[in-house]
């Protein structure tokens, strides 16, 4: 991240957003925002709201409580009673500002690599088959995947899969991309190549969040750690705050489990 977008506005914002399933309070109050060029990377315990955070970002799930921002969309607000959602048009554009890539099962299985990065800047944002291949082959090639255009997702390693979609989720020129555990589902030797480009996207001031289990990873590539757990927010700050001297005892038991 540059200095000069340290004031920026925020392209996500979360603000006091609570998700419960049944009675189980999932998210509570949280409140976070991305600036431009920021990676932030999210870490913490199993079942502490982590993949909830990112899918009711994403609106694969509805908050309870809060608002959602992107940019100068916002998505859903609440003004202390129930929360409203944008619809149509606007639901859509605040849509395309965001990709996201999650453990495995990105890809749709009976499609080409091409096809799949292809298939929604073309069908969804309507823009040139001509102008969209061009930029997919530019992502095939700097996600080191050439000779893989013609490929099935089954024809691949697991590495290559998760790198394909990413440049799927690149192909749609998001303000902001979430992932969710990229490399969990991965062999330690598949694993660094999918961290090799994501820590090449930060590089780039990509503006993103990570959710990860990858310590060393964390610390190298974000620019600020959030700590999750029982769907608090328990701390957050730079790497060398949170990951070298955390202040809470919750965070130290957890990290104590990875040195
Ligand atoms: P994390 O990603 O940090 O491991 P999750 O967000 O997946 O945590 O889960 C947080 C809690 O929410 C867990 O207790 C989980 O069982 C519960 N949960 C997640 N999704 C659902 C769902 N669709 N229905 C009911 N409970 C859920
Ligand atoms: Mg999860």
């Amino acid at each position: 991240m540059t200095d000069s977008n340290r004031c920026a506005a925020p392209v996500f914002s979360m603000e006091h957003v609570s998700k419960s399933f049944g009675k189980t309070c999932v998210l509570r109050d949280i409140s976070l925002s991305v600036r431009p060029g920021e990676a932030v990377a999210i870490i913490g315990p199993s079942g502490g709201g982590k993949s909830t955070l990112l899918r009711c970002a994403t609106t694969l799930e509805t908050i309870d409580a809060g608002s959602l921002r992107y940019g100068d969309l916002t998505v859903a607000s609440s003004d202390g009673g129930a929360v409203t959602y944008a619809k149509g048009a606007d639901l859509r554009a605040a849509k395309s500002r965001f990709g996201l890539v999650f453990q495995g099962y990105n890809l749709f299985p009976h499609m080409t690599v091409m096809r799949n990065i292809c298939d929604a800047p073309i069908a969804v944002q309507k823009r040139s088959r001509s102008e969209v291949e061009a930029q997919a082959r530019a992502l095939i090639a700097k996600m080191g995947l050439e000779g893989c255009e013609n490929k099935v997702p089954c024809q691949l390693s697991g590495g290559q899969q998760q790198r394909a979609s990413i440049a799927r989720a690149l192909c749609l020129n998001p303000d902001i991309l979430f992932f969710d555990e990229p490399t969990s589902a991965l062999d330690p030797e598949l694993t660094g190549e999918v961290l090799k480009v994501i820590r090449q996207l930060a590089d780039e001031d990509t503006t993103m969040i990570i959710v990860t289990h990858e310590m060393a990873f964390a610390r190298d590539v974000a620019d600020r750690v959030v700590f999750m757990d029982g769907g608090l927010i328990v701390e957050e700050g730079s790497p060398a705050q949170v990951l070298g001297s955390p202040q809470h005892e919750r965070t130290r038991a957890f990290l104590s489990r990875y040195s």
